[in-house]
């Protein structure tokens, strides 16, 4: 099979070509054929971790020599890959998992080899954000890719409030050490309603999607340590414009039960706000014992 060399350009020039290949996020099955007969023709592979990679590559009896380019390196080695493409080798650049680039090293040398005119060819394949949005069951015609929010509450709750209006779907990834204060943190930021999908363990053997609100999700965690375990992406409904008009009528009742409460016993109150605002008794009566208990 022909992998390389459909790329016009590539005929008129003396330059390799650097290639992006997407590997396995869990099964091993899932390294397309076209990237395995790839992986076996170029001359060298730069990979995120090469004792991580090397496993893939028994895997499939590819012998090809690995070297590493990582998030510490990659501009130095980027410079080093260059002087090869130029010299006419071909490259491929894996990562430890998924698609390079995406949360993953690799921009710096896309970036040079366009700036060198090096051509640069796509292999896709496996990507945790796109998996895990294409079973979440939440919208995904319009979606931002936000990637790991920041590690510091301050920082966090600065990004989450920039994304506070956005309509579309937000696609996160985050660790299972984190997912809970993160979580904590949206429920904050977007209030505890937005439908979200806590996507994990894809591909793998306790492959799991998790449904609901975003506090129906934080109550599952804490309750099933099992679902903190393993990889995670974490996708959430963008802001609609009825759960601004649902937040808006939720103000009006709020205000309403708290000058009720004031003047009567709590039944009273949440039969006269249910009546005006038409709202059923029983979420104006969980409202009502919120409000009560802050109050208090
Ligand atoms: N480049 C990769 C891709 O294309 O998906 C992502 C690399 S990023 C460093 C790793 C993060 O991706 C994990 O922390 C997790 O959020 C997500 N991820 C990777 N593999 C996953 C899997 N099998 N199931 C769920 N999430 C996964």
């Amino acid at each position: 099979m022909q992998v390389f060399l459909w790329a016009k350009e590539k005929e008129l020039s003396d330059f390799g070509t650097l290639f992006i290949v997407a590997t396995p996020i869990g099964h091993l099955g899932d390294l397309s054929f076209r990237a395995k007969t790839l992986l076996t023709e170029v001359s060298q592979i730069a990979a995120e971790d090469t004792r991580h990679s090397q496993r893939l590559l028994n895997h499939y009896g590819i012998h090809t020599p690995l070297f590493s380019l990582h998030a510490h390196n990659e501009h130095e080695r980027s410079d080093q890959v260059i002087e090869l493409l130029k010299q006419g080798q071909n490259i491929a650049l894996i990562t430890d998992a998924g698609t390079p680039l995406i949360s993953d090293p690799g921009y710096p040398l896309v970036a040079r080899c366009h700036k060198e005119e090096i051509l640069v060819v796509s292999i896709p394949g496996p990507c945790a954000a796109i998996a895990a949005l294409s079973i979440s069951g939440i919208p995904c015609s319009r979606f931002s890719f936000e990637g790991f929010l920041p590690a510091k509450t301050a920082a966090r709750e600065n990004e989450l409030s920039r994304l506070k209006e956005d309509e579309r779907t937000l696609v996160f990834y985050v660790s299972p050490h984190r997912v809970v204060d993160e979580l904590n943190d949206m429920i904050k930021v977007f209030g505890q309603d937005r439908l979200a999908a806590l996507v994990r363990e894809l591909t793998k053997q306790f492959e799991t999607v998790l449904r609901g609100n975003l506090s129906d999700i934080l109550k599952r965690l804490e309750t099933d340590p099992n679902q903190l375990r393993g990889e995670m992406v974490l996708i959430i409904s963008g802001l609609s414009k009825t759960s601004v008009m649902a937040d808006n009528k939720q103000q009006e009742i709020e205000k309403m039960l708290r000058i009720l409460l004031d003047e009567c016993p709590l039944k009273q109150a949440v039969k006269i706000a249910a009546d005006i605002s038409g709202e059923k008794k029983n979420a104006v009566y969980a409202m009502a014992l919120r409000l009560k208990k802050s109050i208090e």
